[in-house]
């Protein structure tokens, strides 16, 4: 099963539910996140519904989140980004993960409450 009509990404990915899009090509889609933790911050996703980091292998995804986390400074440059950002994958219960499609969060920009 390739997409999820259940999964609110899925949903994003197919153009059932709007998105601010950042990037697309035949297998990723970027998009602003809907609550940012930051001036910056974008979420990239495969088109296929992957649930989590730890549902992929070597064998099958390697290539896939390659290019996915190849991306993120690409993208991040793109969205004006140039003092550095954080990559971050929450992955399962404990991992933090809310929405269940695997996703990069890039986030960048100033971010005053981190520093001093
Ligand atoms: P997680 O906690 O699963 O790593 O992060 C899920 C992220 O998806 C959250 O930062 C949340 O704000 C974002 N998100 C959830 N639903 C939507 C949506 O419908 N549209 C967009 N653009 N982001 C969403
Ligand atoms: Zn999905």
């Amino acid at each position: 099963m390739s997409v999820s009509t259940d999964c609110i990404f899925c949903r994003i990915a197919a153009g059932q539910v709007p998105s601010r899009k950042v990037h697309e090509d035949d297998e990723v889609l970027a998009f602003h996140d809907i609550a940012p933790w930051a001036p910056v911050h974008f979420l990239i996703i495969p088109k296929v519904h992957i649930d989590s980091l730890a549902s992929t292998t070597p064998e099958q995804h390697q290539a896939l989140l390659g290019r996915m986390l190849a991306l993120a400074p690409q993208l991040a440059l793109a969205q004006g980004v140039t003092n550095g950002f954080r990559v971050v994958v929450n992955n399962g219960a404990d991992g933090g993960q809310e929405v269940p499609h695997l996703h990069l969060h890039v986030i960048g920009g100033p971010r005053p409450w981190l520093r001093g």
